[in-house]
């Protein structure tokens, strides 16, 4: 691909970041909304740790810190660090991921299903529940740069991650770290989209290992009732979006 398509390709891809993207791959049609567990509020975290004022906020909103629910998974939250395609941390110390309790059931239960397959895989998370507080923040950094459509404007009807029923996750391999997905998280570009793996693996632009690799992630969340997106390999939510801007408030 090449000249103005690609171009397109490009536009559509950066305008669609990180959940926005209304063509959902439907995995689920299974579950029934109404048969949704709630499981019980999050306890206190663990005492010894100090406890950012964000995290407080999450808890008081019925949030779970995923670790209670699954120490295995493995965290890597980008935007509490500057290693991300803001180049800043936005999160300051709160560095855990926290999601709606029906949400981190639905992850520790992806990760007993990729585990069960693949028992040297483990789920590792980038980013989870993001506050409607830091999206501003976000947009505030990229506002009339060449990065603006990389976020969407926080006054809208919320990323699901303002919910806390998203989550950007790859794979992390127990001997050799990081699994190869093709493009780096947070790589807004047509190489990331599922929706062209096809073309980029008969193209080569794609290896046979990265596509199994995505593949393998998809099953692992579908088999938890997450659905992913066309457009970035690592973005899914843990319900339809209806059902969780019925169930779940966004978090300010
Ligand atoms: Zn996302």
């Amino acid at each position: 691909m090449k000249g103005s398509f690609l171009s397109f390709l490009i536009t559509a891809g950066l305008l669609l970041a990180c959940g926005s993207d209304p063509t959902e791959q439907s995995a689920t049609a299974a579950t029934p909304a109404d048969s949704i567990a709630q499981p019980a509020p999050s306890p206190p975290p663990p005492a010894g740790r100090d406890t950012s004022d964000l995290e407080r906020q999450l808890i008081a909103q019925g949030l779970v810190d995923i670790h209670q629910l699954d120490t295995s998974i493995r965290l890597d939250m980008r935007y509490s660090t500057p290693n991300n395609f803001l180049k800043e941390d936005v999160y300051g110390d709160f560095d855990r991921c926290y999601l709606q309790p029906a949400v981190a059931e639905r992850l520790a239960q992806a990760q007993a299903y990729l585990e069960a397959e693949h028992p040297d895989l483990r789920l590792i998370v980038f980013d989870c529940v993001r506050p409607r507080s830091v999206q501003y923040q976000m947009w505030d950094i990229v506002k009339g740069t060449d990065q603006q459509d990389y976020v969407a404007p926080p006054g809208g009807t919320g990323s699901m991650h303002n919910y806390g029923a998203a989550v950007d996750l790859g794979l992390w391999q127990l001997d050799t770290g990081l699994v190869d997905m093709g493009t780096p998280f947070d790589f807004f570009g047509p190489l990331a989209q599922p929706r062209y793996e096809t073309d980029f693996l008969r193209s080569g632009e794609l290896t046979a290992a990265q596509v199994q690799h995505r593949h393998i992630l998809r099953l692992s969340m579908k088999a938890a009732g997450f659905h992913g997106i066309l457009s970035e390999w690592w973005h899914f939510v843990g319900f339809p979006r209806d059902t969780v801007k019925r169930r779940f408030q966004i978090v300010e």
